[in-house]
């Protein structure tokens, strides 16, 4: 920090995002990438675009509006493409909540949520999970809040049912809620129909995971028009082109092979629920995950050795070191060959020391 630091962010603490390391090559299940190209026609349409990279791209994204609001059944009016959905979720805490409108959202839940209220001075209604790790749709009815939940929620992968959604947006027609889809394509319900519904919910959704783009930065809020123009208010007034053309070009193409992506995500889905028996079997608990990831703590091995000895064999996972999580591993579903490698590595570790019988017979 230097002396000419402006006060406001004097005591920020910024996100810190899993690592991407450049040492060596690893098997990489830390940030819940898509283990899957993007398809040929994705390619070809961000080269293609690379051609006219001398001119800004389109600052209403038009044609990535009007392909998204194909593929979810909405209007072009009521979806704001985004540099990825940090974007979006930036623009949200921005424009719904102030001083006397703060945020709630599940005490364990995506990190960057707390470090949005903090970099805009908003009060945070912290709620706790219960004990099973779920969200109990019961505490964010009638909150005089704005709410965030991630659905399904992260780092733990358990859903809310559509039915429980809606109660917390009906019940807070005086508030916006945002409901996070950044892994709904891996086997939860989207709450993207509602939005037709209810004019104060807004979602947001990212190509990062389920589309195979991390890379390229592409999210989306889709909601009722009014919500989206206040977004786009400040979209206009704080970076106008933040789509750029390519990434603009391999979305319009993205969603025209939407049906690639769904199968891998269903590709994705089978493999997680391989992994989790694999896992079971080898004496994890893991929490039932409708995402790319999984959730898990062994009994015989703290989640920090974990991580430490997978690092050391060219394995990353994610450790938090938040207390009440801190005994866990989130774990990226990525191809089957790699979760392979993830089940011997782990075996090998915990007959190391000393720790599982099973895996010496
Ligand atoms: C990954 C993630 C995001 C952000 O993804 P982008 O890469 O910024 O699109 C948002 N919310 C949750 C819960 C996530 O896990």
């Amino acid at each position: 920090m230097s002396s000419f630091q402006s006060s406001r962010f004097a005591g920020l603490t910024a996100y810190v995002p899993g690592e991407q390391p450049r040492d060596r090559r690893y098997i990489k299940l830390n940030t819940n990438e898509s283990p899957y190209p993007p398809s040929e026609s994705v390619l070809r349409a961000a080269a293609e675009a690379a051609k006219g990279l001398n001119l800004y791209c389109d600052p209403t994204a038009l044609g990535l509006r009007m392909a998204a609001a194909e593929v979810y059944g909405v209007t072009p009016e009521m979806v704001l493409p985004v540099n990825g959905s940090d974007e979006i979720l930036n623009f949200a805490f921005m424009a719904f909540c102030d001083r006397g409108t703060p945020v709630a959202y599940p005490e364990t839940s995506y990190g960057f949520y707390p470090v949005l209220a903090d970099l805009h001075g908003i009060i945070k209604r912290e709620i706790p999970l219960k004990n099973d790790f779920s969200v109990d749709f019961h505490d964010y009815l009638g909150l005089g809040c704005t709410v965030v939940i991630a659905n399904p929620n992260a780092p733990t992968g358990i859903a809310l049912g559509l039915d429980e959604v809606e109660r917390i947006v009906a019940a807070n027609p005086g508030n916006v809620v945002v409901i996070d889809e950044a892994y709904v394509d891996f086997g939860a319900e989207s709450a993207i129909s509602l939005t037709k519904k209810y004019e104060n919910l807004l979602v947001t959704r990212t190509f990062s995971k389920s589309h195979s783009l991390a890379g390229a930065r592409l999210g989306f809020g889709i909601g009722d028009k009014g919500l989206i123009a206040d977004l786009t208010a400040i979209k206009d007034s704080t970076n106008p082109y933040n789509v750029n053309a390519m990434t603009q070009a391999a979305g319009i193409a993205a969603f025209k092979d939407n049906g690639y992506y769904m199968e891998n995500c269903r590709r994705v889905a089978r493999t997680r629920e391989d992994t989790a028996e694999s896992l079971r079997a080898l004496g994890f608990e893991a929490t039932p995950s409708k995402a790319n990831f999984l959730f898990v703590r062994h009994p015989e091995i703290s989640g920090g050795e974990l991580y430490e000895k997978l690092r050391g064999k060219g394995i990353l996972v994610r450790h938090f070191s938040k207390e009440s999580i801190a005994g866990y591993n989130r774990i990226t579903v990525g191809a089957p060959e790699e979760m392979e490698a993830l089940i011997r590595a782990t075996r090998d570790i915990l007959s190391g020391a000393g720790g599982n019988s099973n895996a010496k017979k």
